[in-house]
């Protein structure tokens, strides 16, 4: 960090001109929604480089409260891989979708971002992850991140996959971010009084859904985007417990270079990755 305002008051564990990882989330401060701490309730919420500019740029400013101090050894790669999935998939999974210990979950995209932070963060929470992925290579690394069972997809076979491996009974929640694509293979895949939790539509955004399987099978809908700044805190304490060896970390496909922005584009577009693409400045 090289400069800060008069007066600014930097969180703790952050210094003028030491290293500082960046929560995403840029929000008004001063609303209903922001004072309560549901800063991604914000009528003003923007996530950095989604609308507005981002972080790849040699300098960027920033809020002081966005500002979290690096964990343990990381570097900035881990650094900036980090804070946007661990917290999406945290709020999804804890504070939307109420996971309790025991639980089986269902994770689309097991090889994303997300995915791969919630692979390893279901396993930290005590429940059960099943990871769908598209190919033999990846399976092996959700494996090793903590999935118990990983479908390698043909997508109308993983609802048969699914009731194979939870006795006919389906999973207690499905992690979505995939859409359309996946949607209708989800509800055939929860199990009856189960939840669906979603942040994404990378498929497509229109969904078809039969309502009767909504209200007869009891199932709940959740939407999720983002999380409460605050939980980044609640996370960094679990890493900072043990920080040669945390429970979670991010997962890195590859780093370029910042001038190679448009190629590390094309490589994130092809879809062929496992984990963040990260740029390195
Ligand atoms: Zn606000």
């Amino acid at each position: 960090m090289e400069a800060v305002g008069e007066g600014t008051i930097l969180p703790p564990g952050v210094e003028l001109n030491g290293s500082a990882m960046i929560a995403p989330g840029l929000s008004c401060g001063v609303c209903a929604a922001c004072l309560r701490g549901d800063d991604m309730l914000c009528r003003d919420y923007k996530v950095m480089g989604h609308a507005c500019d981002g972080t790849a740029a040699t300098q960027v400013m920033v809020p002081a409260a966005n500002l979290l101090p690096i964990p343990g050894n990381w570097d900035f790669e881990q650094a900036a891989a980090f804070p946007l999935v661990f917290l999406t998939a945290w709020e999804m999974l804890v504070h939307k979708a109420n996971l309790k210990p025991g639980e089986t979950v269902l994770i689309w995209g097991g090889s994303s971002g997300v995915g791969s932070a919630a692979i390893q963060l279901v396993k930290f929470l005590g429940g059960h992850a099943i990871a769908v992925v598209g190919n033999q290579m990846k399976a092996v690394k959700c494996w090793e991140l903590g999935a118990e069972h990983v479908i390698v997809r043909d997508i109308q076979d993983v609802a048969i996959k699914v009731k194979e491996l939870t006795q006919k009974r389906g999973v207690d929640l499905v992690f979505e971010h995939t859409g359309a694509a996946s949607w209708a293979t989800s509800v055939a895949s929860v199990a009856r009084g189960g939840r669906i939790v979603t942040c994404g539509a990378t498929t497509g955004r229109e969904i078809t859904l039969d309502l009767r399987s909504l209200f007869a099978r009891q199932l709940t809908f959740l939407g999720s985007y983002m999380g409460r700044r605050e939980h980044l805190w609640t996370l960094l304490g679990h890493i900072q417990r043990n920080p040669t060896n945390p429970p979670f970390r991010p997962v890195i496909d590859r780093v370029f270079n910042l001038a190679d922005y448009p190629e590390a584009q094309r490589h994130l577009e092809a879809g062929q990755g496992f984990g963040k693409v990260v740029c390195r400045v």
